[in-house]
């Protein structure tokens, strides 16, 4: 089992323990990626989420799969695109960060994640893998105890950019650490 990974599917369809939620700042669903997951999920999802009161840009909350094969969701909001001079990569970066810390310490080894941001948020596919892989890497670096961790795209060709910028930026030195089966 590779320990990073891109994949090309539905997240509301997930086997990992906790899938990623591309939510807003309200938590009370959206379109996109947040409205499928609230449809396959169930009312009971909208419930949980409203107890929780929402959750600030590059933040993330914890709510059970309700009706999805995933245990856990984990919510996060990543940043509106404005160009990228107004904190977006730092933002970004956070929201991926807080999802894996949350999934830690939850005792999460499996997490599916949606390429955030990159919908109706505006953020350049390219830019946004760039950030999410070097926080998901950095993360996995130094978390052995985090089994797998899977970029979930719904498009083939968001998934042929993240396999790219991996190529580009990381294959030649995390490879030989993270292209191995999983020994814990
Ligand atoms: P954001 O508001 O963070 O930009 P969106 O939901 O608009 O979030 O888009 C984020 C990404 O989620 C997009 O690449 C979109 O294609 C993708 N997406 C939409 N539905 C699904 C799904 N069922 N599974 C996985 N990814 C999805």
């Amino acid at each position: 089992m590779k320990r990073f990974d891109v994949i090309v599917g539905d997240i509301t369809q997930s086997d990992a323990q906790a899938i990623v939620n591309a939510a807003n700042e309200t938590l009370l669903g959206g379109g996109g990626v947040d409205g499928a997951i609230h449809r396959a999920a169930g009312p009971e999802l909208l419930e949980e989420c409203r107890a929780i009161g929402g959750c600030p840009t590059g933040e993330a909350r914890l709510t059970t799969g309700c009706r999805l094969r995933a245990k856990y969701i984990i919510h996060t909001v990543g940043p509106v695109w404005h160009g990228g001079q107004q904190g977006e990569p730092a933002l970004l970066a956070s929201a991926y960060r807080s999802c894996l810390e949350l999934a830690a310490a939850h005792g999460i080894t499996t997490v599916d994640f949606p390429s955030i941001s990159t919908g109706v948020f505006g953020y350049p596919v390219m830019q946004a893998a760039t950030v999410a892989e070097r926080a998901i890497l950095a993360f996995l670096e130094d978390h052995p105890e985090m089994h797998q961790v899977r970029m979930v795209c719904h498009r083939e060709e968001t998934a042929r950019i993240y396999r790219q910028m991996y190529n580009f930026w990381f294959a030649a030195t995390k490879a030989d650490r993270l292209d191995v089966e999983h020994k814990g």
